[in-house]
């Protein structure tokens, strides 16, 4: 069993209940659905067929809905080309109205209010940066900037503003009415795009429960950090979200490439020390898309992340329109497995986490006690998944078998390095999950008679249970 989880994109290449099924058994935890793609009828139809198998393979199995955010499109009624040195005016749609007739290449924003945050001397980029551009003159309606190369600007591109002041909603109207389709749906997981502080990710809270007063379970809130401005504001992003996302791709457009494994070893290192689950995305094994084996340099990525301790490493485009959706799975799997097998991801050092609680100490000894007798496992009870996020924040060598009555944890523990959630949905159950539990994971041979575990009674359904820590034999 591989204690880094592993996220995939679903697409055209997966969406067959055959093909997800094969992708479960291969080492898939969390399926992502981009929102950037597909009709709600293709949604629906992927999340409930997700939900079938989980509930046939009895095994949990998270749906991450990745919004798209507000990103900025480029609109022109011409592909315009440009030379190093080529002026281009910028505003946006908006303004248009009010732009004098002159004779450069005009570039409008598809969003309003982008042009009054740019400055003179602030770098446009312009479809990942193929085309960037400077700021040099700021007028009125619009700023004209100079080409920085060659290249053709197209209709509908994203751009990326990484020096700017932008005042965007984090939701955009679209946003909006896939927020609200995915709650009605019961998503396990939200991923914000472009967030850029922790009033973003509050405010989709709160918006979520606007749209919804009468309900008490929402999705759990996964912050892409991928702007400049999420990593100056990380530790309070991190605090306000529930999990994150290091999203590479836009994060190295708008910070230097050759930041982003050391932007990528600082936000999982801020993550754990917060408790919060952390994905590292984008390019892991794309290769893939098109050949049966990745590069060295793929593999020596996917092997460095669990080395890193994220709890999950995510495919992309590999998954969801690749030729060998199974087989990537599968590859990202072997490599997550001989990563753990060797002794370099054993160096943790356990981070000071950023808050301190009686709780978070009580874990801290129950991880002790297992590591000092080298127990096989550690048995609890977590019905919000907060005991066992403290727990696998410490990332034990022994296993985590964790009981929990609750479905909406059972599916977000698919996220949570090292976690095997097992649900009982029976409250009787409950009052003797360390029995059912011994009992479950010996029937699925993951313990067998003699081994030596670690038991922990947290919070019970029954507030007035004591905590108890003890060491039990599987019989
Ligand atoms: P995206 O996010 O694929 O939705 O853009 C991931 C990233 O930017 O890395
Ligand atoms: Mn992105």
């Amino acid at each position: 069993m591989k204690q880094t989880k592993i996220v995939a994109t679903i697409g055209p290449a997966s969406e067959s209940k055959e093909v997800l099924h094969k992708m479960v058994e291969a080492g898939m935890n969390v399926v992502r659905l981009n929102f950037s793609h597909g009709e709600y009828a293709w949604h629906k139809a992927v999340i409930n067929r997700v939900r079938e198998l989980s509930h046939e393979l009895d095994t949990p199995i998270g749906i991450l809905a990745d919004m798209q955010g507000p990103r900025i499109r480029t609109e022109v009624e011409e592909p315009i080309a440009v030379q190093k040195g080529t002026r281009v005016r910028l505003s946006d749609i908006a303004r248009k109205e009010q732009l004098e007739t002159i004779d450069i290449p005009t570039v409008l924003f598809d969003m309003t209010g982008i042009i009054d945050g740019v400055d003179i001397d602030h770098t446009v980029l312009i479809e990942d940066g193929i085309v960037e551009l400077v700021v040099k003159e700021k007028n009125e309606h619009c700023v004209i900037a100079e080409a920085k190369n060659d290249g053709i600007i197209k209709n509908r591109k994203g751009v990326i503003l990484p020096d700017s002041h932008l005042i965007l909603s984090i939701l955009s109207p679209k946003d909006k009415k896939d927020l609200r389709f995915v709650v009605e749906e019961g998503v396990d997981f939200v991923g914000l795009s472009f967030v850029g502080t922790a009033k973003d990710v509050e405010d989709v809270r709160s918006t979520m429960k606007e749209m919804f007063p009468e309900k008490t379970y929402f999705p759990k809130l996964v912050s892409k950090i991928e702007r400049k401005e999420a990593i100056k504001n990380l530790t309070a992003i991190v605090k306000a979200s529930d999990a994150v996302m290091v999203a590479r791709g836009d994060l190295g457009v708008e910070m230097p490439e050759s930041e982003v494994a050391i932007l990528q070893k600082q936000i999982i290192a801020e993550s754990l020390r917060a408790a919060k689950p952390v994905i590292v995305a984008t390019q892991m094994l794309k290769s893939m898309t098109e050949n049966p084996r990745p590069t060295r340099a793929e593999v020596s990525d996917v092997s460095n992340a669990v080395i890193d301790h994220a709890d999950a490493v995510m495919l992309s485009e590999e998954s969801a329109m690749g030729k060998y959706p199974v087989e990537t799975v599968a590859m990202m799997a072997e490599i997550i497995g001989k990563t753990e097998e060797s002794p370099f991801d054993d160096l943790y050092q356990t981070l000071d986490l950023n808050f301190h609680s009686e709780y978070a100490t009580m874990l801290r000894s129950v991880y002790e006690l297992a590591k000092s007798f080298h127990s096989k496992a550690i048995l609890l009870l977590s019905m919000s998944g907060y005991t066992a996020r403290l727990l696998s924040h410490f990332r034990p060598e022994s296993k985590m078998f964790v009981a929990t009555n609750n479905r909406n944890t059972y599916n977000e523990l698919a996220l949570v390095w090292g976690i095997d959630p097992y649900l009982f949905e029976d409250n009787q159950k409950l009052d003797t999950f360390i029995d059912c539990l011994m009992r479950e994971t010996k029937k699925d041979a993951k313990l067998s008679i003699g081994d030596q575990v670690v038991v922990f009674h947290g919070r019970t359904p029954d507030q007035d249970t004591m905590r108890l820590v003890g060491i039990r034999e599987i019989r």
